[in-house]
């Protein structure tokens, strides 16, 4: 097997830190270059929504600074110095985007939880887990919360 590339999704919750320390570990192991991934979600794709007086390409462009500094802080522990890393935030529906980056980018590996936010993010976008492990163009590693 030859994972060069590995791609780590996150939401920032406990369902998908469960599942960094998988992604790190194979990173180190197979001297892979792991990429640390969250994408905003973007309503109007999902739900056609056109909010007219909005500025959301300020809004969204904030919720990037903030999603840059989570991704940071989220990963900072778990990664124990190994270097060979990239931090994306995408912007769209969270299945589509991470399947595309997949295929544009090689990616050989991605891993994520079995569970992510509950609420209305579920309610709107449905399983991203389920859609990625339907779509991928590459294995998935999913892992499941020890009480989940
Ligand atoms: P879900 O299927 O939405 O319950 O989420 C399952 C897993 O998909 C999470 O544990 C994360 O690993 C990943 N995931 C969900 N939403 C996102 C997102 N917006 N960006 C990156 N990864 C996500």
């Amino acid at each position: 097997m030859d994972i060069k590339k590995i791609l780590f999704a996150t939401d920032f919750s406990e369902g998908s830190s469960v599942a960094l320390p998988y992604a790190v570990d194979m990173a180190k192991q197979y001297g892979a270059k792991l990429y640390l991934v969250h994408v905003i979600y973007d309503v109007t794709k999902t739900t056609g929504w056109y909010v007219p007086h909005v500025p959301l390409e300020e809004i969204y462009k904030d919720m990037e600074k903030r999603a840059r500094e989570e991704i940071e802080r989220f990963s900072a522990e778990a990664l124990g110095g190994y270097s060979s890393l990239e931090h994306v935030i995408l912007k769209g529906v969270p299945y589509e985007e991470i399947v595309r980056f997949t295929g544009e980018n090689g990616i050989d590996l991605i891993v994520l939880g079995t569970h992510g936010r509950k609420g209305i993010d579920r309610v709107l976008f449905g399983s991203t887990a389920e859609q990625i492990v339907r779509n991928a163009p590459c294995p998935v590693l999913t892992v499941r919360l020890p009480q989940a």
